[in-house]
């Protein structure tokens, strides 16, 4: 057994599978440890007591366990004490012959202290674990599934990964760049108009950076742009442009090939970017002239 590292911990976690009983399938106790997992991820502890345990877990093991007349949650929920990061605080020890409605009476488990320390110690743990059990006992194409179920956010858990070690790293983003941006042109695309609202929320509207963050553009609505999905990306990969007086540059480069392509681009020539509200936050002509220069595909295309 690994030390109490990360790595002794996942160690520890992967040891369960060894226990398995020749082909039978045996996905109780890594349901119950990524039930675990999101009620921590969830309200910071992973205390669950068997009454709330109960019925998720007979439920998943209805869904993603092997087909069998009856699901039995309360065996993993005693039995993952003997792995030795799952405890309950009722002495109801591996082995002994307990019953359901010994359990039902308000028993609880959660990861011992030191492996809710682990995780809170180590961002990189939590989907560690995550894909260490799923990878251990189901086939990729249900991993997703299974997250979705068990209400474990497992997309978000490795964003915040990658944030937490490239932050250190990168300059950070101004968070109120984008409501800024999105404020000044009253949500809707500079080139387009597109401005469509989800539930009172813009929806496939985006701030862009004229000069890129990545080139030391500044997070100020003086180098931003409100574009739609579809503009932003032509935008960054140089279809689009503007010149310094605010007129939409398209690339000679582009090929259209459809009616659409027309639409979204070409007939964009000659037209003028949408005003931001106020002239204080127009687009810088410093940041607009490194876009035509940096970015921008050019020859710029004369006639659509
Ligand atoms: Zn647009």
């Amino acid at each position: 057994m690994g030390g109490t590292g990360s790595d002794g911990w996942l160690e520890r976690i992967g040891a369960i599978n060894v226990w398995k009983r020749g082909d039978q399938r045996a996905p109780h106790k890594p349901l119950l440890i990524l039930l675990a997992l999101a009620a921590w991820r969830r309200t910071g502890t992973s205390r669950l007591s068997f009454d709330e345990a109960e019925p998720d877990l007979a439920s998943l093991l209805r869904s993603f366990g092997p087909p069998s007349r009856s699901v039995s949650p309360q065996y993993p929920f005693v039995h993952l004490q003997s792995d030795g990061f799952w405890r309950l605080d009722a002495d109801v020890p591996v082995g002994s012959s307990f019953t359901v409605t010994q359990l039902r009476n308000g028993v609880a488990g959660q990861f011992s202290p030191e492996f809710e320390a682990a995780l809170s110690a180590d961002p990189r743990l939590a989907p560690d674990v995550a894909h260490l059990v799923l990878a251990g006992d189901f086939p990729d194409s249900l991993h997703a599934d299974i997250c979705d179920a068990i209400g474990l956010d497992l997309d978000q858990l490795e964003v915040e990964v990658v944030h937490a070690r490239v932050d250190r790293l990168v300059r950070r983003r101004d968070p109120q760049f984008r409501e800024h941006v999105l404020r000044a042109y009253s949500q809707k695309c500079a080139m387009c108009g597109f401005g469509g609202l989800l539930s009172g929320q813009a929806i496939g509207v985006e701030a862009a950076h004229i000069r890129w963050h990545a080139a030391d553009g500044p997070d100020h609505v003086t180098n931003g742009l409100a574009l739609c999905t579809v503009h932003h990306k032509l935008f960054d990969r140089g279809v689009l442009g503007a010149s310094a007086d605010g007129e939409i540059l398209v690339s000679a480069n582009f090929a259209p090939m459809s009616e659409a392509d027309d639409l979204y681009v070409t007939r964009l020539l000659g037209r003028e970017l949408a005003p931001p509200q106020s002239a204080g936050e127009r687009p810088e002509s410093d940041h607009v002239g490194w876009h035509q220069e940096q970015v921008f595909s050019g020859p710029v295309r004369m006639t659509a």
